[in-house]
């Protein structure tokens, strides 16, 4: 197992850490359906893309199989 030579002190530690925030989320709004979206990214919603439906989207999904 690979052990530090030296210990890493408060300071050092914090400092590196202070880039460990997370940053938030930054949605565009869905140029079909208004919904927010991430960026560069299929419309969750609508499966819009680019002014056209790239993914169908389904209603509701039946998961009972015994109906069928
Ligand atoms: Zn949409």
């Amino acid at each position: 197992m690979a052990v530090q030579q030296n210990k890493v002190s408060k300071s050092r530690r914090n400092n590196r850490r202070a880039h460990d925030a997370l940053v938030a989320a930054n949605p565009n709004e869905c140029a079909n359906c208004g919904e927010l979206k991430r960026p560069h990214h299929v419309c969750a919603a609508c499966g819009h893309y680019a002014d056209r439906e790239v993914v169908a989207v389904v209603d509701e999904v039946d998961l009972d199989e015994d109906a069928a």
